[in-house]
């Protein structure tokens, strides 16, 4: 062989290797390709794989929990777990050999349901969770509470249902409702009792302080010391009777919300000198020392003086009931822009904080017991709060154990809300 021959033999073998070789690499990329997808397919695979378990174990997880789930195809249920059967009490092959999942439901409530069942599959946005009901194999109805999705596999939509079993809570709500209204029947039976009540004792007590009134004033003829002494115990005993057959009528009135508020220009500071110069007698015979603390000469305000007046006296009554004799009681007020401040301090026996919360509410008495030293039937604070509030005011206390108490109540100076209204313990 030539070396002519030589060379070109040796191009050509040489343009042959780099064509094997770029052969190569292209196949070597394409099998590199194949691997990537394969690794990509088995990926997917063991993802799809962990979704189904993670699907799975949601359905089981509902079904432990009782909550029912199917799906419906058209009208035929097609999936059911554990709890729905249980629930419904037909086992998952009746379920799906039911014509239509309809026939579960009552008749009353079925063409309410399908027309749902339509509307939702036509894509229109109907409520997605609601009530309904469906009659359990054993003929009872179970009510359901039912959350619905509309889930699109291939070209026809499916309805994906949760229902949870809610018979016995209805139940149960029912009763609620039930007894709820039964205590508001009593609760307004008890109310007409205490204003029939509380009036009929008018009339008969009225007559005992007339006629007293009559052998106090000598009319019926003189008395001897002794009678005198009788007789001014049946007045302080009527008296007694008296505060607390009005209380009771405040208190019907409160709750029946048909207090009537009278509302005009009234100065606090008269009201509280009158019921100073009341108390004063009381003051001395108790031993207390009874303080009034005002320095305003006068505190005209919006309100209904004589109901401002009663809040006061009972807040004075309580000082002196529970502040033995030697203490102190100091009745004062303070005056701001905003409002008129009243406060009643004694030095007496003090409330625990564990009642503090409780002190205003209806009946509330720190010693309920029937051998307590004092009487008085847990009336005068709540009727007090209402009052103060249906003036647009606020009452509280501040009171430590065997410190003393402070009870206070502010009115608003630019007038009570309320003015010839009547108001009620909810009147706000
Ligand atoms: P009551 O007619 O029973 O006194 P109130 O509603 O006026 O009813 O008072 C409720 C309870 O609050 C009282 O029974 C008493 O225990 C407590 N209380 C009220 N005022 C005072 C006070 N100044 N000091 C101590 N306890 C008081």
């Amino acid at each position: 062989m030539n070396k002519r021959a030589l060379s070109s033999r040796l191009r050509h073998r040489k343009a042959l290797l780099r064509a094997e070789s770029r052969e190569n690499a292209q196949l070597k990329a394409a099998l590199s390709q194949l691997q990537q997808r394969l690794f990509d397919r088995e990926q997917l695979d063991s993802a799809i794989s962990e979704e189904n378990t993670v699907y799975k174990a949601i359905f089981d997880a509902q079904s432990d929990l009782g909550e029912g789930f199917f799906i419906v195809d058209g009208r035929k249920i097609v999936q059911v777990n554990e709890a729905f059967t249980r629930i419904s009490g037909y086992s998952s092959a009746e379920l799906h050999g039911l014509d239509s999942f309809l026939d579960l439901v009552p008749e009353d409530e079925r063409a309410g349901l399908r027309e749902r069942m339509d509307e939702r599959l036509s894509g229109r946005d109907v409520h997605d969770h609601y009530e309904t009901a469906i009659v359990h194999r054993d003929g009872h109805r179970v009510i359901l509470e039912v959350a619905v999705k509309v889930i699109h596999l291939g070209t026809r939509p499916r309805i994906l249902a949760i229902a949870r079993d809610i018979t016995e809570r209805k139940r149960m709500e029912q009763a609620l409702q039930d007894q709820n209204h039964r205590l508001q029947e009593l609760d307004a039976l008890k109310s007409c009792f205490i204003s029939t009540v509380s009036h009929e004792l008018r009339t008969p007590l009225a007559t005992v302080m007339g006629y007293t009134e009559f052998l106090e004033e000598r009319i019926g003829g003189p008395l001897t010391g002794e009678q005198a002494h009788y007789v001014a115990q049946i007045h302080a005993g009527a008296q007694r009777l008296e505060i607390l057959v009005d209380d009771l009528l405040d208190f019907a009135r409160l709750e029946a919300g048909t207090l009537r508020l009278n509302c005009e220009e009234s100065d606090l500071v008269q009201t509280l000198r009158q019921v100073d110069e009341e108390f004063t007698p009381l003051a001395q015979v108790k031993g207390i020392d009874l303080q009034l603390r005002v320095s305003e000469a006068s505190a005209p305000l919006i309100m209904d003086g004589m109901r401002i007046e009663q809040v006061v006296k009972n807040l004075l009554s309580n000082a002196f009931k529970f502040t033995p004799p030697g203490g102190q009681v100091r009745l004062s007020l303070a005056l701001d822009d905003a409002e008129a401040r009243v406060e009643i301090t004694d030095s007496g026996i003090g409330i625990g904080a564990q009642h503090l919360p409780f002190l205003f509410d209806r009946f509330y008495q720190v010693d309920p017991s029937s051998t307590r030293a004092h009487g008085g039937a847990g009336l005068g604070l709540p009727i007090s709060k209402a009052l103060v509030e249906s003036h647009g005011g606020r009452i509280g206390v501040r009171s430590q154990e065997k410190q003393g108490s402070t009870f206070w109540f502010s009115l608003p100076r630019d007038g009570c809300v309320h003015r010839q209204e009547t108001v009620g313990f909810h009147t706000t």
